[in-house]
């Protein structure tokens, strides 16, 4: 029996990304768009907090199970920053420009350019669901000034992987699902939903 999950997002790559995984167990994961659900508020300082809002928002508009996941990219000579404001970092409008070029700026005095990208998705079976599934992914990189790459998104040409050499802009969109803190963070929860 083919069970549907809403998932609160409407991001075509992470609907993709999630079906791959999620369908093999029974699972049919549709955008939260098909069903005219408005993107929530994100306005909690833990990305856990903002997963959870979303996934019960969409939940509670659609009476399905819901998927949520909030992500960032965390430096650590910036004590976690941007962290949950990573695609606002640089304000409004949104853009990955913008948002790079200031995270490059605040750690040029900085001798530590360490950086990871973090993950956490939440699994609600129903808006009031009083345990819903979590499970994290984190994936440890450097910020680098010269942006090299042309695939992924957002941080991805600033931030490199040493033990490959290459930024994540410059994996392929395989190699990148098999290894980054979304696909870490869908895998353990994969194993939670079995
Ligand atoms: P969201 O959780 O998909 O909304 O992602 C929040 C923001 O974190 C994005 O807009 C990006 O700025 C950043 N981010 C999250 N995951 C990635 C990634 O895999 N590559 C590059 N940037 C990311």
């Amino acid at each position: 029996m083919t069970r549907t999950i809403v998932l609160a997002s409407n991001n075509s790559g992470k609907l993709k990304e999630f079906n791959a995984l999620l369908a093999p167990l029974g699972f049919d994961v549709r955008p939260q768009g098909e069903f005219n659900v408005p993107e929530a508020e994100e306005p909690h300082p833990t990305f856990v907090e903002n997963a959870l809002a979303k996934a019960r928002h969409a939940a509670r508009l659609t009476g399905l199970p819901a998927l949520a996941d909030d992500s960032g990219v965390c430096a650590n000579a910036l004590g976690g920053a941007p962290g949950v404001y990573s695609a606002r970092y640089a304000g409004e409008p949104k853009s990955d420009a913008r948002n790079n070029a200031k995270l490059v700026a605040e750690l040029a005095a900085h001798a530590d350019k360490s950086a990871y990208y973090y993950c956490v998705l939440v699994y609600v079976r129903h808006a009031d669901d009083p345990q819903p599934l979590i499970a994290e992914g984190r994936w440890d990189g450097e910020i680098v000034a010269d942006p090299r790459g042309a695939g992924g998104f957002g941080y991805d040409p600033h931030f490199l992987l040493p033990a490959f050499g290459k930024t994540a802009a410059e994996l392929s969109a395989e190699d990148k699902n098999r290894i980054s803190h979304r696909g870490l963070a869908l895998r353990a929860l994969v194993e939670k939903l079995r």
